[in-house]
């Protein structure tokens, strides 16, 4: 039974301060019927859908975000283990650029547009959501579970991330992304400046987490904590007053600015640097998205 504070309401939706989730989420939760139909509706509609060309456009910054997780998969797990099953792997990329690494990859994806172009890219993909059902009917176990941009949109996530942890070897690790959402610079924006909460979005975003909700969630699941990092804090634009709130054009031209930074910080000199920077502002609860890794015992 959800309850806890209501504490606004978007798009007919309450936003609820879950203390039976112990996260935040929109309610009522939307059925799995409701959502598919929602998702039917729009991008598996389009032929080849608006966020597949992006990720391409977006390539060369994706492959430096994807390095950096295989890099610190690379330094946890010993040199045998190197399998990896990502969830939503979308148009292919994470496993591309894993399968480059010398890792065996495996993708599960519901978007069949998706499923094609990685499968065009000579990746293995099972076209279906992930539950409790395809979960099982996986074979083997893995050495590490990718689980990007995936917990926001389920109507279960503690769900998805209890089928995760039973895919995992012992000792496996589960790399989980999500937004950060509620954090200070957000209260900042609409304490300070007068922003709406623009970063909810019901029913494609149902839950809102925070660092200290998703890992908590996390070891509720099992999991013990390994490293927090964060991506890039976009949201550093709005407080330069680069107000790319419901202006596609210059979200782009913002998000460019920082595939250029992050880039660059991947060099040699730099990349000490950034990672440290990227799990100092996760300390801070500050960047756009979170990067949570957790071992399963
Ligand atoms: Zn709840």
């Amino acid at each position: 039974m959800h309850k806890g504070n209501n504490i606004e309401k978007v798009n007919g939706y309450g936003i609820l301060e879950c203390e039976t989730c112990g996260f935040i989420h929109i309610d009522p939760v939307p059925s799995k019927e409701e959502l598919d139909r929602v998702y039917r509706e729009e991008y598996y509609m389009e032929e080849k859908p608006r966020f597949i060309e992006r990720v391409i456009e977006d390539l060369r910054w994706w492959e430096t975000v994807y390095d950096d997780r295989f890099e610190f998969l690379e330094s946890r797990l010993a040199p045998g283990r190197r399998t990896v099953l990502d969830i939503g792997s979308g148009p292919g990329y994470f496993l591309k650029r894993g399968t480059e690494r010398g890792w065996k990859c495996l993708g599960i994806e519901p978007s069949r547009q998706a499923c094609e172009h990685a499968r065009g890219l000579g990746a293995e993909v099972i076209n279906a959501f992930f539950d409790d059902s395809t979960a099982a009917s996986l074979k083997g176990r893995f050495d590490a579970v990718h689980l990007s941009e995936v917990l926001e949109h389920v109507p279960d996530p503690s769900g998805v991330l209890k089928a995760a942890y039973g895919l995992l070897e012992p000792g496996g690790i589960l790399s989980a992304i999500v937004p950060n959402d509620f954090s200070p610079v957000q209260k900042v924006l609409t304490d300070r400046l007068n922003f709406n909460p623009y970063w909810l979005a019901p029913p494609h975003h149902i839950n809102y987490f925070t660092f200290g909700s998703l890992s908590g969630l996390m070891r509720k699941t099992g999991f013990d904590a390994l490293e927090q990092t964060a991506m890039f804090p976009m949201d550093f634009f709005l407080l330069m007053g680069d107000n790319y709130v419901a202006n596609d054009e210059l979200g782009r031209a913002s998000h460019s600015r920082r595939k250029k930074l992050d880039i660059m910080l991947n060099e040699p000199e730099l990349k000490g640097f950034k990672n440290e920077l990227y799990s100092l502002m996760a300390k801070h609860n500050i960047g756009r998205e979170m990067v949570i890794y957790g071992v399963k015992k």
